[in-house]
């Protein structure tokens, strides 16, 4: 499927942003990397990243080195944080149509995390432009657009990063996050906004209020291996 055909659908469907959301360390190491990353980018360029659960299937399935966002603010959406972590990367739709993304952009029917290793390619991604006209709905988890053996994208199509901000007892956390997001930014010159994200009738604030230590520390940490 051609990107800009692909990018006429998803504007179709009312998206004109893309979200990619992500743990604190690995979105610093995004920034100073100057671009959005694969996990095997990471890895190669030895930048630190917060492991995440699907990273084994991630290899065994082929996506390790691929790019990936969804369609809304998923935090917005659900009103509870994401669980990929609290910081997100907001771009322009307008991304996808660069030219090294060309024949790279394919969205997935469902999470790789669920693939089962019969699948063929059409279970997994939509692959013409007709099933995906019809099917793609927008705000839909498992559809996600994915930039698909592209280690790296830069920030020229960045809008904001948004950072999710925990109650009042993890305020040093969230402190050093936000310090460490703006000098991430600085560092890599570019002059988006680093916002904190504005919650109303969301479930975000108890379930950081309640959450252990460890899982508190992997997603708004600035250092250290989780
Ligand atoms: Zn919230």
């Amino acid at each position: 499927m051609e990107q800009n055909q692909i990018v006429e659908i998803l504007k179709h469907h009312n998206v004109s942003q893309i979200y990619h959301a992500d743990t604190v360390i690995t979105s610093l190491s995004f920034l100073k990397a100057g671009g959005l990353c694969s996990r095997q980018y990471l890895d190669r360029n030895s930048l630190p990243k917060t492991s995440q659960y699907t990273d084994c299937d991630d290899q065994k399935f082929n996506v390790y080195n691929d790019l990936f966002f969804d369609s809304v603010d998923i935090h917005g959406r659900i009103r509870k944080p994401n669980y990929y972590g609290p910081v997100l990367f907001v771009f322009d739709l307008q991304m996808l149509l660069q030219e090294n993304l060309a024949n790279r952009i394919f969205i997935t029917k469902s999470n790789p995390c669920y693939w089962k290793p019969y699948l063929k390619c059409n279970d997994r991604y939509f692959t013409n432009l007709d099933e995906l006209g019809k099917e793609f709905q927008k705000g839909d988890f498992k559809q996600m657009i994915t930039c698909h053996q592209v280690g790296f994208a830069n920030f020229k199509y960045l809008q904001k990063i948004i950072l999710d901000r925990p109650p009042e007892k993890h305020i040093e956390l969230f402190r050093q996050a936000y310090q460490a997001l703006f000098q991430g930014l600085q560092e890599a010159d570019l002059s988006v906004p680093l916002n904190i994200r504005k919650c109303e009738y969301c479930k975000c604030f108890n379930e950081y209020q309640n959450m252990g230590e460890n899982n508190l520390m992997r997603l708004f940490a600035t250092k250290g291996v989780f």
